[in-house]
């Protein structure tokens, strides 16, 4: 059968789905298909690493929409269906199944892989990565029976997973090559904070230190072997370095892909009839020197917000504040802008009763601010970026600076 869709959208995730919902409600009226390749509703992954894998949240709790709203607002959502080609010359996607659709405009929403460990014992049984819903479930199945947990690399989601499983009362080692956590993305106070905040809940942190081997028993994990040669036992490893942008549609297709799907700043490709949004895309903002993907639900969202409204009409580039929150235990991280090569970082408030802000700079410019226990100053610091307001490190330092009062003034 050949289908057709005004907007066809590649991938129901955070972004796919959020350029559906803001198509209807920006007024658009014509045919808009969802597509996505796993099956159910559309969901949100945040609760993934946090309530979900803690047990306080259901799968029925992360659903985006409910199964009503697909027919209510005549979004035809497409679950469980791969596309597999995207022929440009004639329109259409290609469908696993066989089916086609045809489209008049195309947004790829297909989001990231994780990235996988290659080391020998990456195969067995008990080596888990955490993306979707199917293996947030099955990890927390693994939590419950485990007593020891690995986890490779001390990012955000590294850190999230390693505060629920130390809150179930598990022992938990954390790997990371480099000398700090999160240290691609956050200042190196806020890093050290967290560093930490984690040991003083029991969770063991290995920095410089890598996975060389994973140690099996009769298929099944039971330990990591570090670069150090030091053997530390788990019942489960949890792989968590990072994401690969998926890509490959657009690259096959002979779009261009550079560690993601390349977009101008309208989010477009250079086929006028295709966009790409969310994880998968490499776009130019104007709070990075060079083009970025963001993995965050704002960026997801907000880009497919701004596709939705150049295809109902509104056309104007992508200029939207990026910002960021990781929940880790009791504690909520949050960031505005952008903080990576930041040169100095000021900090306001007090780290030791856990509620500061780190600005973050960089030529004596604001690149971002790192809050902790403030969310009025996140609140200040994505005004101030908003308006491209000047604060210098200088201004920042002084002993009665206030970012609520400075951005309110500003
Ligand atoms: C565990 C976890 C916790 C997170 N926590 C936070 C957080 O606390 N704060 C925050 O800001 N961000 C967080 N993020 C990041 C945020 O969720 C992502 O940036 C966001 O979901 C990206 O949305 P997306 O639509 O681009 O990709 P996704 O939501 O991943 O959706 C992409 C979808 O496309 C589908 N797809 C891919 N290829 C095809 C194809 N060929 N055909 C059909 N369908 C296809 C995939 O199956 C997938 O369902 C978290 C991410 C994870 C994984």
């Amino acid at each position: 059968m050949l289908r057709h869709g005004a907007v066809v959208i590649v991938g129901a995730g955070q972004a796919g789905l959020q350029t559906a919902v803001s198509l209807r409600s920006a007024g658009f009226e014509r045919s808009v298909v969802l597509i996505g390749a796993e099956p159910g509703l559309p969901y949100e992954h945040p609760p993934l690493s946090k309530a979900l894998l803690a047990g306080t949240a259901q799968p029925k709790d992360v659903a985006l929409r409910p199964e009503s709203y697909f027919d209510s607002h005549e979004v035809e959502l497409l679950a469980g269906e791969r596309v597999v080609a995207v022929e440009r010359d004639m329109r259409r996607v290609l469908l696993e199944s066989g089916a086609a659709v045809r489209y008049e405009h195309l947004v790829l929403a297909t989001g990231a892989v994780n990235r996988r460990l290659e080391c020998p014992g990456c195969e067995l049984d008990g080596v888990l990565s955490l993306r979707t819903l199917a293996q947030a479930l099955e990890l927390r199945e693994r939590l419950l029976d485990a007593e020891r947990v690995a986890i490779v690399g001390a990012g955000f989601i590294g850190l999230e997973v390693a505060a629920v499983a130390r809150a179930m009362g598990k022992q938990v080692d954390v790997f990371e090559l480099a000398e700090l956590p999160m240290g691609r993305v956050v200042s190196e106070p806020t890093a050290r904070f967290f560093a930490r905040a984690h040991r003083r809940e029991g969770v063991h942190l290995h920095f410089n230190s890598g996975v060389r081997r994973i140690v099996g028993d009769g298929g099944r994990a039971r330990a990591v072997e570090t670069s150090d040669g030091d053997t530390v036992l788990a019942d489960v490893v949890l792989v968590a370095i990072g994401i690969v942008p998926d890509d490959e549609l657009a690259a096959v297709a002979g779009l261009p892909v550079a560690g993601g799907v390349r977009v101008d700043q309208r989010l477009l490709t250079p086929d006028p009839a295709i966009s790409a949004i969310g994880d998968c895309a490499r776009f130019p903002s104007p709070f990075a020197d060079r083009p970025v993907i963001l993995e965050s639900v704002q960026n997801a969202c907000d880009q497919g917000r701004a596709v939705a409204a150049r295809v109902s009409g509104d056309d104007r580039a992508y200029t939207a504040v990026p910002w960021f929150w990781s929940d880790q235990g009791q504690l909520r991280l949050q960031i505005a802008g952008l903080t990576v090569g930041a040169q100095d970082a000021v900090v306001i408030g007090d780290p030791e009763q856990g509620r500061f802000s780190a600005l973050c700079f960089a030529g004596g410019r604001l690149l971002g601010v790192e809050s902790v226990g403030r969310p009025g100053d996140h609140v200040a610091a994505r005004k101030l970026l908003a308006r491209r307001a000047s604060l210098s490190p200088e201004q920042a330092r002084r002993a009665d600076f206030d970012l609520k009062a400075y951005a309110r003034a500003a």
